[in-house]
């Protein structure tokens, strides 16, 4: 049972201000595993603060300093990953081996970074002007649940290779993760106020942390819903912002694809972090002539399927996060047999034997058309649509029948023929033929998902404003 009842300020651990208390609960359980004490407006501000004055010398410091510093975050992450990775299995529900190389890629995070780092040019000149990338400020980084270590450093990696300062408030059902991330960034060294945490309420400290006017930027990963009140407010104060939001992905199958390998790659695909994930390709669009052998091939894989303890190895569905996303996700399943769906495999309730936890069974409909709610909202939660078309024409206009545009995947044994399909969806990110990842290349969403790029130079490039000079070689 651990007791969260500090903030991380100024470079010291310090009792909020703030008094509500919350239970931290074992998803797989439904034990209460801790409990956090919640900051509030007045610890935001202080945190605020702090990272202002902080600002001051940071943003003064050299490459060469900031590069030991990403590289020491590297370090931390690396020497205390057994500790993250049990939290996360506990607090989060996150299978075993999947926790592990999203742990892994955290600290990877900050040796990416320092690559971006020693290439970029803080100056550069065009024609007669000296343009200068000037670090932003202080900066508000806001969090999910799905993947706490991960989504932290992809913010604070490159705000420290900026030279900006952060205030971070993580999810509220995070608080233990939180709580050991904030020790390894201790432990690391880093100046007093340059990395600011404040455990709270998104509509408490995430709303003050959006308003303060001596905050330049949110960079923020969650829902398209809170993105758009994030995206409202700060407007106020003209912030920069970067909205990582929801997704609703297409995962188009062509008639040519080998279907022995993508349908179960795209069932995995769809479940990976047990569903809980933004990217996954939540709607299987398939051949329509070819559906009984997509049907068939779908069963199989899933039958293949581990769903049960995250602690165990083999498991690949863990627990949803809370009773909450539970609901959620038995009202989707729901909705879709209401709606006219045929389901497949799964259905409302738990799977046998796992009423104890917030365990949901991995659900399939085929026959979903694009009017359903099921094609059109992200479920977050291993349910997967079966969509169908008749011609190529047809699979691009509903993969594009969304008001996402996150990811995207696309299966063909011809190259020429995916690459044509993939340059007509609209995403910001396209898979041809598998999973493939380049840590450096940009991340983000068009339409709702989002604004703004993470990863790599463009993900850097977030974080510093452009200030052009002109006459700075002009001798009176
Ligand atoms: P959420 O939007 O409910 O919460 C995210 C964070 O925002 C939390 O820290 C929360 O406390 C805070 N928040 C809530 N209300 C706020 C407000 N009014 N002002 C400021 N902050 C506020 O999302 P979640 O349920 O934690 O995570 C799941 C969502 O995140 C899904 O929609 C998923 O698609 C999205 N997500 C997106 C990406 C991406 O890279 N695009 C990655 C992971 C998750």
């Amino acid at each position: 049972m651990r007791n969260i009842d500090q903030i991380y300020i100024n470079g010291k651990f310090v009792k909020p201000n703030g008094t509500e208390i919350l239970d931290l609960i074992n998803p797989a359980t439904k034990e209460i595993i801790g409990r956090v004490t919640l900051g509030d407006e007045k610890d935001t501000r202080d945190a605020i603060a702090a990272a202002k004055e902080a600002f001051k010398t940071f943003s003064k410091t050299t490459k060469k300093e900031r590069l030991q510093m990403l590289q020491r975050l590297h370090d931390v992450i690396v020497e205390k990953s057994e500790i993250l990775n049990q939290a996360a299995v506990e607090e989060y529900g996150a299978p075993v081996a999947a926790t592990a190389a999203r742990t892994q890629y955290a600290a990877k995070n900050f040796l990416h970074n320092m690559e971006i780092l020693q290439e970029y040019q803080f100056e550069k000149f065009i024609g007669k002007a000296k343009v200068v990338l000037e670090p932003l400020g202080v900066i508000g980084l806001i969090t999910p649940w799905n993947a706490n270590y991960t989504h932290i450093s992809t913010k604070l990696a490159p705000a420290i290779a900026a030279g900006c300062t952060v205030v971070i408030k993580a999810s509220e059902l995070s608080a233990i993760q939180t709580q050991l991330i904030t020790e390894c960034f201790h432990e690391a060294g880093i100046p007093a106020g340059v990395i600011n945490f404040v455990n709270g309420r998104g509509d408490v400290v995430g709303a003050e942390l959006t308003r303060h006017p001596d905050v330049a930027m949110i960079s923020f990963t969650g829902s398209s819903q809170v993105g758009r009140i994030i995206g409202r407010d700060a407007a106020n104060t003209m912030k920069r912002l970067v909205l990582e939001l929801g997704g609703k992905s297409p995962n188009v199958i062509l008639d040519d694809a080998d279907f022995n390998k993508a349908i179960p790659l795209s069932v995995m695909t769809a479940f990976s972090n047990s569903g809980q994930a933004c990217h996954v390709g939540s709607r299987l669009i398939v051949p329509e002539h070819r559906l009984q052998e997509v049907k068939n091939l779908v069963k199989k894989t899933i039958e293949g399927i581990k769903v049960g303890s995250p602690l165990e190895s083999g498991t690949y569905i863990g627990p949803m996060v809370s009773q909450k996303q539970y609901e959620t996700v038995q009202r989707y399943i729901k909705l879709g047999t209401e709606e006219g769906a045929e389901l497949l495999v799964g259905g409302e309730g738990h799977p046998e034997g796992l009423e104890h936890g917030y365990f949901v069974k991995p659900t399939v409909f085929v026959n979903v058309t694009m009017d359903m709610t099921i094609a059109k909202e992200e479920i977050f939660g291993p349910v997967l649509s079966i969509l169908t078309f008749k011609t190529e024409e047809e699979a691009i206009e509903i993969a594009n029948d969304t008001i996402y545009g996150l990811s995207a995947y696309v299966s063909s044994s011809d190259l020429e023929k995916a690459n044509r399909v993939a340059s007509q969806i609209v995403s910001g990110r396209v898979l041809i033929n598998g999973l493939h990842d380049e840590p450096k290349a940009p991340f983000g969403g068009f339409k709702q998902s989002g604004i703004g790029r993470e990863f790599g130079a463009y993900g850097l490039e977030e974080y510093v404003e452009t200030k052009t000079i002109l006459g700075f070689d002009v001798t009176q």
